[in-house]
């Protein structure tokens, strides 16, 4: 077997090991070998018609699923949308915990079948944990780490760094990448929360894209 397609073999049995982690937390899990794939995927999951809110989620940009939403397929509430102010933006995210799905991205995917967030609102990991009727999780398998010990030093040196520098916050970390635990008035890392073994089971869902998605 050629070197690169042991690597391959390899990242795709690390995928498959994840998924299968996930489910036996209750946590359904779909592998989609390509971004056409996810977006099958996710439009089976996603009845038409139904009230569909969004936390920040890079990679459902990426692979067109944010554009499939405004497509008036669904009753999609956009914190997005151009003009909204800061107070509707809050309207929104208090309209996530009654709407029948929630999309979002992730921090890290652990191989034991947990997903780590770091949020600095605390809106998306407050959504992921309760209200919405059904999550659904988009993921490159980029995020997958070994265990929440991995996951959090990910996101510490990598996911909040660049999401801080994409969103302008002016902390220690936008400057030279360097997380300092800091105490900025816009720190994005207030809450942190590992979501495991579900009591309801497959509400939440997670499609892993193989590949480089979202940061
Ligand atoms: S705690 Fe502050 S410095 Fe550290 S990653 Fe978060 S925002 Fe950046």
């Amino acid at each position: 077997m050629y070197f690169k397609d042991a690597i391959k073999k390899c990242e795709d049995l690390k995928i498959r090991r994840t998924v299968e982690a996930l489910k036996k937390n209750h946590i359904e899990a779909f592998y989609a070998k390509t971004p056409e794939e996810a977006v099958i995927i996710f439009k089976d999951l996603v009845r038409e018609n139904s009230v569909v809110t969004a936390g920040g989620c890079m990679t459902s940009i990426e692979l067109g699923i944010v554009e499939i939403l405004r497509s008036g397929v669904y009753n999609y509430i956009d914190r997005e949308r151009p003009g909204i102010t800061p107070e509707e933006v809050q309207v929104v995210q208090r309209q996530a915990f009654t709407a029948d799905y929630f999309i979002t991205g992730t921090n890290a995917i652990t191989e034991k079948g947990e997903l780590f967030n770091i949020d600095g609102n605390g809106n998306r990991v407050a959504a992921i944990s309760f209200g919405p009727k059904e999550v659904i999780v988009i993921a490159g398998s980029n995020k997958i780490v070994r265990d929440a010990e991995e996951a959090r030093k990910r996101v510490k040196e990598i996911s909040a760094p660049a999401n801080a520098m994409r969103l302008d916050c002016n902390t220690p970390c936008t400057i030279d990448g360097i997380c300092r635990n800091c105490a900025s008035e816009k720190r994005i890392c207030c809450t942190e929360v590992l979501t495991g073994y579900q009591r309801i089971k497959n509400r939440i869902k997670v499609i892993i894209v193989d590949g480089d998605f979202g940061f």
